[in-house]
């Protein structure tokens, strides 16, 4: 399921990124924002980052629809019809699997295996997002962003709420110098993930109402052909969300 070593890089980096900055807000602003402003932020910001890589391990561990090789079916006994022969449904001969592959899986080149609708290939989690995990992956991309945009919230908070100005602890960190500015960098960083992570998140949710994957995506705006949104291939249609379980 996980995908080529060469990921593990991107997929660290993304995971060191990710955890630094929560540790970051954890250690130095969720304790005033705890006390003096409200509980709320910190306790939501935590589940989410929990449900937000719970589904990046969903996604890296669930078989993205892979579709075995001539080789194992054989090994099986025998090979189901469906990737025997070319049909009416714009079957491929994937030289490398030595099966004709149904309509909208791909050949991922990274992990070497034919995918059953193949959106993309996510280096940032190492695994290829098919037809079985893009819920998964959808899921988490959506909660990185209500996380990012909770974690924006307690940092302008932290900087700008004075709420009883009176209180000591409010005068503390308003002249703490190093704090204010672990403040303003972890803002700024959070806010360019957000934004990067926020138009992730709006392409993705339109084109699984559209029914397309990536892929289709990038081969109908090469053709320049448009898809209904609502469509029979919605990710949203009942019959597919039903098959998805
Ligand atoms: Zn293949
Ligand atoms: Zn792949």
């Amino acid at each position: 399921m996980i995908g080529p070593k060469e990921d593990l890089k991107p997929f660290s980096i993304t995971l060191f990124i990710l955890v630094t900055l929560e540790i970051i807000f954890v250690l130095f602003i969720c304790p005033y924002l705890w006390y003096e402003v409200s509980y709320i932020i910190p306790m939501i910001s935590l589940q989410l980052f929990i449900i937000a890589h719970f589904l990046m391990f969903l996604t890296m561990i669930t078989d993205p629809g892979i579709i075995p090789r001539k080789e194992v079916f054989q090994a099986i006994g025998e090979i189901p019809d469906i990737f025997t022969s070319e049909g009416t449904d714009k079957k491929k001969f994937c030289k490398t699997c030595q099966i004709y592959r149904p309509a909208r899986s791909n050949h991922c080149r990274k992990c070497d295996n034919c995918v059953e609708v193949f959106d993309h290939h996510c280096p940032f989690v190492n695994a290829c997002i098919g037809k079985n995990n893009y819920k998964y992956f959808i899921g988490m991309v959506i909660s990185l962003t209500l996380l990012g945009g909770m974690n924006i919230a307690g940092v302008i908070l932290f900087i700008f709420y004075d709420g009883d100005t009176g209180r000591s602890s409010r005068s503390l960190v308003k002249n703490d110098t190093f704090l204010m500015a672990v403040a303003v960098v972890l803002a700024l960083s959070i806010t360019f993930l957000t934004a990067l992570v926020f138009c992730l998140c709006i392409f993705h949710m339109k084109i699984s109402m559209s029914g397309e994957t990536t892929k289709e995506f990038r081969l109908n705006i090469k053709q320049n052909q448009s898809v209904a949104w609502f469509g029979e291939k919605s990710w949203f249609h009942p019959r597919l969300l039903i098959q998805s379980l």
